[in-house]
């Protein structure tokens, strides 16, 4: 560990062991206030969830087991579980969406996959009983993971999330519009560290956003492809993606593709080929500005609201296109042990990028991620990363959820698979949070 990491539960440090770095915003340039809920929340524990709700009112505060996550000590709970803004059910007629009815069981017993049944075995319809409408249009589906169940994921922490049945896209939820900003944010979802969940975040918030009636790209920068997974979008071999617009200088509008996720919600693919792209771009004149580029041409003739960018799990030469295209910074930090160590060497690579590449990036949004709320260390790391970030850090946390795990098997987010569940509500608000952010950043 380099002598700046954060050394996390080192003995006679602060909390975690994280070290300090006052003044972190002034550093970095902070251009956002700390308050960031303000008085639009009246209609925050309004849930209008048609016929899918469940026995004992259907809020999804009340839909909690005792093994349901709770926020970290601090946080309004209201930031973690609760919806900000009524979502109604209604079917878009201007999306291909499957068709398929709001009929989620309401006995709670709906397929919650468990170590016994073997994960990702549910019905094709994703819910059992769910009765199908009539003439579903009928998109190819991912084959399903069959996992033995000698090999089957422990119990899951959220078993609270059983209470309705898998929904799909064909339910239709309609969230209440979020707030344009002024010009385009290119935000770059980065943390070095794997399975933080960049990806998550990244395809979760799109949705939320794109839900909320605003032009959001997704630009997938890992060779894993694991953000068009999420969305819904072919990235098998052939398909063209991040590679072509990186190596080739192909034009990101000919090769973007509708996610069937939300209207709105486009995304450039990535496929297996982008590994190969770290090590081409070495040699290439300008290497490091060859996303950058290729964005500003796309979106001086396509007017987007929002660009999240998914990065891999390094800072090489992809991340650093990232960063040197984008304006914003957004880590997902994960509310477990090592999460905080890496974060500084990301710090350090921020600083230089900003110093000698692109001096208008900042470090404008941190998000808590599967936050356990029955063990103390989730909230002391959540508490840590408060008082080190505590201008940037969303107020809402997302809770880990076997929901949002599940999502991308169906090639789907957890917002359109699972709407009532806690991880769905959470990442539907926290969009809603970084759009009211960009709203203030620019009054
Ligand atoms: P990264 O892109 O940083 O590598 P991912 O977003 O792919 O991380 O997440 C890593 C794994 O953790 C994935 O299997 C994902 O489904 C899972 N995951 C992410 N967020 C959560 C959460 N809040 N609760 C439970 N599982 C999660
Ligand atoms: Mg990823």
């Amino acid at each position: 560990m380099s002598t700046n990491s954060p050394s996390v539960g080192r003995a006679g440090e602060t909390g975690l062991g994280w070290p300090r770095r006052p003044k972190i915003s002034r550093l970095l340039g902070w251009p956002f206030g700390s308050k960031t809920v303000d008085g639009e929340d009246s209609n925050s524990t309004d849930v209008s969830r048609g016929t899918s709700a469940a026995p004992g009112g259907g809020e999804v505060g009340n839909t909690a087991s005792p093994e349901d996550v709770e926020p970290p000590a601090g946080t309004s709970a209201a930031t973690v579980v609760e919806p900000a803004m009524p979502v109604t059910p209604s079917v878009p007629d201007d999306h291909p969406r499957e068709n398929l009815a709001d009929g989620n069981p309401s006995d709670g017993t709906a397929a919650e996959p468990t170590a016994a049944t073997s994960s990702f075995t549910l019905p094709p319809n994703g819910a059992g009983e769910a009765p199908i409408a009539a003439e579903p249009v009928v998109r190819p589906r991912r084959a399903k993971l069959e996992i033995p169940a000698s090999q089957a994921s422990p119990p899951p922490v959220d078993a609270d999330e059983g209470t309705t049945g898998p929904v799909s896209r064909g339910t239709g939820r309609r969230v209440e519009p979020m707030p344009a900003p002024e010009s385009t944010r290119i935000i770059v979802v980065a943390n070095q560290k794997g399975g933080v969940g960049k990806t998550t975040t990244s395809v979760n918030l799109a949705a939320g956003l794109a839900l909320g009636g605003l032009e959001v790209l997704v630009v997938d920068l890992d060779p894993q492809g694991n953000a068009s997974t999420a969305l819904g979008i072919e990235h098998g071999q052939g398909v063209r993606g991040t590679y072509e617009v990186l190596i080739d200088g192909d034009e990101i509008a000919d090769l973007v593709v509708d996610s069937p996720e939300a209207p709105g919600l486009k995304v450039l693919p990535a496929t297996v080929d982008l590994a190969g792209a770290e090590i081409e771009l070495v040699s290439v004149v300008a290497r490091e500005n060859k996303l950058k580029r290729a964005l500003r041409s796309y979106l001086s003739e396509h007017p987007t609201d929002y660009v999240l960018l998914d990065c891999p799990p390094s800072l090489g030469l992809l991340t650093l296109n990232a960063l040197v295209a984008a304006r914003e910074v957004l880590i997902p930090i994960q509310c477990e042990y090592y999460a905080l160590e890496g974060v500084s060497q990301l710090m350090t690579t921020i600083d230089l990028v900003m110093a000698e590449l692109n001096d208008e990036l900042q470090l404008s949004t941190v998000l808590l991620t599967m936050f356990d709320g029955r063990t103390r260390l989730a909230s002391q790391v959540a508490d840590e990363v408060r008082s080190y970030f505590s201008e940037q850090t969303l107020p809402t946390v997302i809770p880990r959820s076997v929901r949002i795990s599940e999502a991308p098997s169906y090639g789907q987010t957890v917002i359109t698979y699972h709407p009532d569940s806690a991880g769905a509500v959470s990442y539907l608000e926290a969009a809603r949070e970084l759009a009211r952010r960009g709203v203030k950043e620019n009054a």
